[in-house]
């Protein structure tokens, strides 16, 4: 069994940048490119992404390096540029958009819906119901940290939810630690754990210059970093029978 790593920069930024990530998460044994093209800031003057430009930019880094490409869908009225994406990602500020749900369960894409900031189990659950219940099956669950009183990390992450959600349903679960902290120095040690709690994959953010990253410079990891992070990762892995 494989515990996959989604890998690579929160944005894509500019063709130089998406490929060069793209060779280096490769390098360092990621098994699918994630990128931003159209993205969920909190301020409407922050970086909003490069929408339909960053989508033919992510599609050049596929046909570059093999590698499947998973970015994220805001909106309906996006969709016809995603017919080359092979795995939509819902975030978490839209996990409950259900006519965006209800669009994507007719789909016949794999989908990545990720847990909402203050969103319970259940809702995720719903919303991943809504997606089935519309005829589309591929749906992986993402726990990506919530919000909770304290703010001495970004999110809190619910390593609970991993056992939790593989009790009650067969989806498969995959934790994203650069968002859940927030931190670069901790997105490791919440990667390892992500892995001993049964995570069915991974998905972090690995930039190449992480410090000049249009969005979440602070949890980026670099290339170094994050094959570093891959060859431990196969190491804990190994203890439960997998691989990266
Ligand atoms: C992202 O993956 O870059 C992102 C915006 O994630 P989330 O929706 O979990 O905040
Ligand atoms: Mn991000």
């Amino acid at each position: 069994k494989t515990v996959p790593l989604l890998a690579g920069p929160c944005s894509v930024e500019s063709e130089e940048q998406i490929i060069s990530a793209a060779r280096a998460v490769k390098k360092a044994g990621a098994r699918i490119l994630r990128g931003g093209a159209y993205k969920p800031r909190t301020s409407p003057y922050s970086f909003q992404g490069l929408g339909a430009e960053g989508i033919r930019l992510l599609e050049k880094a596929k046909k570059e390096t093999g590698l499947p490409v998973c970015t994220e869908l805001m909106s309906v009225t996006e969709l016809e540029y995603f017919d080359n994406v092979d795995l939509i990602q819902v975030g978490a500020r839209n996990f409950q958009n259900f006519d965006l749900l209800k669009e994507l369960g007719k789909s016949n894409k794999p989908v990545l819906l990720k847990r909402g900031l203050s969103g319970t189990i259940n809702e995720l659950l719903m919303s991943a119901e809504y997606i089935m219940a519309n005829g589309n099956e591929n749906v992986i669950l993402c726990e990506r940290g919530i919000r909770t009183y304290d703010n001495y990390t970004r999110n809190c992450l619910d390593v609970s939810a991993v056992p939790y959600l593989h009790k009650v349903s067969h989806l498969p679960v995959v934790i994203d630690p650069s968002h859940a902290c927030g931190i670069r120095w901790m997105v490791p040690v919440l990667a390892q754990c992500a892995v001993a709690a049964g995570a069915d994959g991974l998905e972090i953010e690995v930039h190449c210059n992480p410090e000049k990253a249009m969005s979440d410079a602070s949890q980026q990891l670099t290339p170094q970093q994050f094959e570093e992070l891959t060859a431990k990762l196969n190491k804990y892995a190994a203890v439960e029978g997998k691989s990266i």
